[in-house]
């Protein structure tokens, strides 16, 4: 039964997915169900948990049936938005408040307050993280202060906390697993990096009672198994990380150095580290890339807020885009930029320069500047971007040996070409840009005994790729980047 496929659970922000997988990679069948997102005031973002299961379990149902019963599944991956929290109750098996999510700023004035009393470094040193309320940890404290079913289930021990993949687990085995991969866990704020359990200094400092949370597991291997009743035969879940951690190993990128690169509404990197552990000193997060047997191998992770928003800007914001295509033609209609500069800080500034105050800007325009420079400067931007988050990761340990991208974005062929002249490196784009749910797919099938390796999965799963090498010579790059550098000191 070698021909079995592999079933992932893709659980986004805003869509949840199915996809089956087989063995060579590729994608047999997929099923998506957009989910609602709930505003409840400015900052504050939510789920519903429960909706989250019901889409869930009919987008994989249906794939199940679709190509003739549980029989035909191998195993199950899951991959999952990250650092959203869950609370529910061990005896009911329901949700007992909305589910926070990732982007929800509601715990900003908690992490002012641990920073005021000086437990930044420590936090740091610790989880790899910076202080803010985009972590679980925060999230988890709100909930018990402000939700009175929470506070009640934790005081009864009834009270079961866990990210997204932790929920799915639970439902999908009939509440006899709460568990946690250590992808998923090194986003809490609750883990340090190299601690195998969650950390008591930690877990004192946000008040999150110990009982309430899952067991640690591995990213892949025999983690669970789901219950007769969800699928109408048992399926052995085999494979579990977060969204970004699973995309690294969806583009290979097992090995020090190796980086990928997603270009969506914003842009997020991350570099293998291999067993070393990450430490930052420039405002870059250190996280679990993924835990095999017991052994991690971690990742430094940088993320820039504008990068595909900035084109969709131009576009809805300004008219001066008809089509995102479109501007792939406009940039190369001409031959530079025309010496105009967009430093894109829409919504401020990311990593490596963490400047939310940080706006826009458009500069060195003169009267021969078309839409066209405009549209040019746009995307070169995106090159500049990552040429910070480069220096950066490089500063920290962590040089680039090649950069693999995805995302919307990269459709874009100038885009990319342009990132490797700026980054002055081979720069390879997947035809399969799903990497998130190939990623998943990898571990799913390592963990089912498939594979002995990811390397290997890797090596059987993936597809054609096509590279970009650079071009460029030293003196225009030069140039570009401290024209970026300049225009970047004004904002
Ligand atoms: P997300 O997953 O964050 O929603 P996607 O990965 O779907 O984003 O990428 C969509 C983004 O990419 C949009 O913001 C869009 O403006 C941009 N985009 C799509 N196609 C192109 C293109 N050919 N050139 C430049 N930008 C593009």
């Amino acid at each position: 039964m070698t021909d079995r496929l592999i079933l992932v659970l893709d659980e986004g922000t805003t869509s949840t997915r199915a996809m089956l997988f087989a063995p060579n990679g590729d994608v047999e069948g997929v099923s998506q169900h957009a989910l609602t997102q709930h505003y409840p005031a400015d900052g504050l973002v939510e789920h519903d948990a429960g909706e989250i299961w019901d889409k869930t379990l009919s987008a994989a149902q249906e794939l199940v049936e679709r190509v003739g019963g549980p029989h035909r599944i191998a195993a199950i991956g899951i991959t999952n938005q990250r650092e959203t929290v869950v609370a529910w109750d061990r005896h009911t098996g329901q949700p007992l408040a909305p589910a926070i999510v990732w982007q929800d700023r509601r715990t900003a004035p908690l992490c002012d307050a641990l920073r005021a009393a000086g437990h930044e470094d420590m936090i740091r040193q610790k989880t790899g993280l910076l202080l803010d309320p985009y972590f679980s940890a925060s999230k988890m404290r709100w909930l018990l202060d402000n939700q009175p079913a929470v506070r009640l289930a934790a005081g009864e021990g009834r009270l079961a906390f866990g990210t997204i993949e932790s929920w799915l687990v639970w439902n999908l085995t009939g509440g006899t697993h709460h568990i946690t991969d250590a992808s998923n866990a090194s986003r809490t704020m609750l883990l340090a990096l190299d601690g195998t359990d969650w950390d008591p200094e930690l877990l004192a400092l946000f008040g999150v009672p110990r009982a309430a949370l899952p067991r640690i597991v591995d990213c892949c291997g025999p983690l669970a198994e789901t219950d007769f009743e969800v699928f109408g035969a048992s399926i052995p879940i085999t494979g579990m990380a977060g969204d970004q951690q699973a995309a690294t190993i969806g583009q290979g990128c097992l090995l020090p150095g190796q980086t990928k690169a997603t270009y969506g509404t914003g842009a997020f990197v991350l570099t293998c580290m291999g067993e070393t552990l990450p430490r930052s000193t420039n405002r870059l997060l250190g996280t679990v890339l993924c835990q095999h047997h017991g052994k991690r191998t971690y990742a430094l992770e940088g993320s820039v807020f504008v990068a595909g928003s900035l084109i969709k800007w131009l576009r809805d914001g300004l008219g001066l885009l008809v089509t995102a295509e479109e501007s792939e033609d406009l940039a190369r209609s001409v031959p530079d930029s025309g010496g105009v500069v967009l430093v894109p800080a829409l919504t401020g500034l990311g990593a490596p320069h963490w400047r939310p105050q940080a706006r826009a800007a458009l500069m060195g325009m003169s009267l021969a500047t078309t839409r066209a420079h405009v549209a040019r400067a746009a995307l070169e931007a995106m090159a500049c971007q990552t040429a910070d988050l480069a220096t950066a990761f490089s500063a920290d340990g962590a040089a680039w040996t090649g950069l693999r991208v995805d995302g919307g974005m990269v459709a874009n062929g100038w885009m990319a070409q342009d990132l490797a002249d700026v980054l002055a490196l081979e720069v390879i784009r997947p035809e399969m840009i799903e990497t998130t749910a190939l990623g998943a797919a990898i571990l799913a099938a390592t963990g089912a005994g498939r594979c002995t390796t990811l390397e290997e999965a890797y090596a059987a799963m993936s597809g054609p790729a096509r590279g970009f090498l650079p071009t460029m010579d030293a003196s225009t790059r030069t140039l570009r980047l401290a024209r970026w550098a300049e225009a970047l000191a004004k904002v």
